[in-house]
């Protein structure tokens, strides 16, 4: 594979956006190389600037359910430019998107509109803290929650693969508010809340992990974290910007059965454009302003255009339920076809291929990883036109654009990879 034009891009780049990338996971620092740059995208494939073709397995990182400029979204979108690109008054499109994920998830009463992931964390602990009056969060290591500064301690995969344990710029009286516990373990849970319980205000956490690569919940882990947050009146909240509409239509708490306080939403509810939403109890969301003393704000919150990819994304797969059945036996087969000495975790459409013995089911267990070996894996892959994550703590995402042949040109790639 040629990837001149990449590698001139990349060269221009670096010249005045640090490290040449707008988010640090696009850089294939951790496994010897430099981004790709793309041209563009099409269902399932994608196309870069040399002309190369891949199998997308990263799907802007969890947005792309339905694969590159499905129809149905590109329509929406097309609407929307005909009345204006932003108004910063209410329109009625707002109020679609906000009854569709009320619909998908119940336990989310009322809703807000944010344009990141990041912003809808950042909101729902501030609204933790004001809710209960309490300051310390307790999050668990390897989770990501966005780059707020309190949810920047041992935060998995972006960090990770650069190797850099906690970021510098964050206050250490920030870091101070933020309790990191080791995922997957009760006993931690309980003892943290035995010490601190009465100032905790939550317990943030991501019910599926999928920033320290996939790594499921153990049974009766969420069931316990929720029994343990009631009794010590701490909010839980169940950050699904990853796993909303993704392992389920209405999230892991659907998947699970677990009710939590309050739900972060992003990726897949904006279709590909940038939308993300926090809500849940409605005692809880009316302290939000201007209903209540708790401030929240946003220029380009609510969005016509990113509404509109949003709404016709949360439409498609409540009229489509079998895209669920489809991801998981798409993901099932992947998971079968593993390559020899690697341990697989998936939960529906998200896995990872982890290069340790096993099992993963936490920080620790997932660092053991052989990331040379990985390295080499992503490398033989991407040579093959296999673009998965550049990094062994990523999930892998598989959409509903993914073809019985692309399943069967990835196997393929994966057994010659597999031994590398
Ligand atoms: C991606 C992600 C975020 C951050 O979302 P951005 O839109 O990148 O700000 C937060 N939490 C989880 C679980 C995520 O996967």
């Amino acid at each position: 594979m040629i990837h001149t034009q990449s590698e001139a891009l990349f060269r221009r780049a670096v010249q005045n956006i640090p490290g040449g990338v707008n988010s640090p996971v696009r850089a294939f620092r951790s496994v010897g190389g430099q981004p790709v740059f793309m041209a563009r995208g099409e269902g399932s494939h994608l196309f870069d600037v040399d002309g190369n073709e891949y199998i997308d397995y990263v799907g802007s990182w969890g947005p792309l359910l339905l694969g590159h400029r499905r129809a149905e979204i590109l329509e929406a979108i097309a609407g929307a430019l005909e009345i204006g690109t932003s108004f910063g008054a209410p329109t009625a499109g707002e109020l679609d998107l906000a009854d569709a994920i009320c619909d998908a998830v119940p336990s989310i009463e009322m809703v807000r509109l944010v344009n990141s992931g990041t912003e809808a964390t950042m909101s729902a602990i501030r609204v933790a803290r004001g809710f209960t009056g309490r300051d310390l969060i307790v999050k668990f290591e390897g989770c990501y929650h966005g780059h707020v500064d309190s949810l920047l301690v041992k935060a998995g995969s972006g960090l990770a693969t650069l190797g850099i344990a906690d970021t510098q710029g964050v206050p250490k009286a920030f870091a101070d508010t933020t309790i990191a516990l080791p995922y997957n373990s009760l006993p931690a849970l309980e003892e943290a809340f035995a010490v601190h319980g009465a100032r905790i205000a939550a317990v943030i956490v991501e019910p599926v992990v999928g920033n320290m690569g996939c790594v499921p919940p153990l049974p009766g882990y969420l069931e316990g974290m929720r029994e343990i947050t009631v009794r010590y009146g701490a909010l839980l909240i169940f950050d699904e910007v990853m796993t909303g509409f993704r392992v389920a239509f209405g999230g892991a708490q659907q998947r699970y059965g677990i009710r939590p306080d309050l739900t972060t939403l992003g990726k897949v509810i904006g279709g590909g454009l940038p939308v993300g939403a926090y809500g849940g109890r409605k005692d809880i969301m009316s302290m939000v302003a201007p209903a209540g003393p708790i401030y929240q704000a946003g220029t380009l919150s609510g969005n016509p255009l990113a509404v509109a990819a949003g709404l016709a994304m949360l439409r498609y797969l409540k009229q489509h339920p079998e895209v669920y059945t489809r991801l998981e036996e798409v993901g099932a087969r992947l998971e079968a076809g593993a390559p020899e000495g690697v341990t697989v975790n998936r939960v529906g459409s998200m896995f990872t291929y982890f290069f340790t013995p096993g099992p993963v089911t936490d920080w620790e267990s997932a660092k053991q990883c052989d990331t040379a070996r990985f390295g080499r894996f992503f490398r033989g892959m991407l040579e093959r036109g296999v673009y998965l994550a550049p990094s062994q703590f990523e999930a892998a995402f598989v959409g509903a654009a993914h073809s019985d042949e692309d399943i069967e040109k990835t196997l393929a790639a994966g057994r010659e990879c597999g031994g590398l």
